[in-house]
């Protein structure tokens, strides 16, 4: 079944066109993985997906239903950004929490699902520490955690690990490789433009160039058959 329907989709700030006609199927539970280099649209396409940017023509669908219009929080997606995007003044509990309390769960609920997510990412020790008295890599864990509470049929992250350093990215890479595992039936789309984190975790790799897709395929068809110059570069630069 798919998933994720981009059909056509243009993209345009004032009279800058930054995406242009690009369509995409994504089926469900699918790892794809944008590639391209900064600036080629591949935020904005996240963007739109999630419901913070508007679409300026074309269409995309989210399990059969047109949500061009349909307001971010009522699109069963949940995003991880590269900024963490964390609640300052909660702790960890509250942090993962918050979305179930606005969706009214019961406060077992809630409970429950945040102790396993806790347990999942190895947070159970600091759900009563502030953000601020986290590292890195675990903000960037609580910010995984609150996309997973929510149970969203639709993951986004938008180069979740960019702000990490080395060790932490390669640790972090490893969660979200068992993320993918343990959560088969669950679509996620995942920017980067690390070719390692791409190679590694995707299902399919898109290749995205200056608002359009260059090439659409599996990790070993990019590195083995890649279209142009452009993708063989991309693929084939050290990190
Ligand atoms: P990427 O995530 O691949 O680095 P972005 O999606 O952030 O690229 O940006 C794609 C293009 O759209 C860039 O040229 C960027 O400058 C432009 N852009 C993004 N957001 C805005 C905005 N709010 N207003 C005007 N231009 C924007
Ligand atoms: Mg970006």
């Amino acid at each position: 079944m798919v998933a994720i329907a981009i059909d056509k989709v243009h993209k345009r700030f004032g009279s800058l066109e930054v995406m242009s006609d690009v369509s995409l199927d994504i089926p469900s539970g699918e790892f794809v993985v944008f590639v391209g280099p900064s600036g080629c649209g591949k935020s904005t396409l996240l963007r739109m997906i999630a419901g913070l940017e508007p679409i300026s023509e074309g269409q995309i669908s989210i399990g059969g239903r047109v949500i061009n219009n349909v307001p971010a929080a009522q699109r069963d997606i949940a995003m991880v950004f590269q900024s963490y995007a964390l609640y300052p003044h909660m702790n960890v509990y509250d942090n993962l929490s918050f979305s179930m309390k606005i969706a009214r769960k019961s406060r077992a609920e809630r409970d429950t699902r945040v102790k396993a997510a806790a347990e999942m990412l190895q947070l159970t020790p600091y759900l009563h520490r502030r953000p601020r008295e986290l590292s890195g890599g675990q903000r960037q864990r609580v910010a995984i955690g609150r996309a997973i509470v929510r149970e969203a049929s639709v993951f986004l992250f938008d180069e979740p690990l960019s702000n990490l350093d080395a060790a932490l990215r390669v640790a972090t890479r490893v969660e979200i490789a068992k993320l993918k595992d343990s959560l088969p039936e669950t679509t996620m789309i995942y920017v980067t433009h690390d070719q390692i984190e791409a190679m590694t975790l995707a299902d399919r790799i898109v290749v995205l160039n200056a608002g359009r897709v260059e090439q659409v395929g599996s990790p070993i068809d990019l590195y083995l058959e890649p279209r142009n110059l452009f993708v063989a570069g991309f693929i084939g630069s050290p990190a």
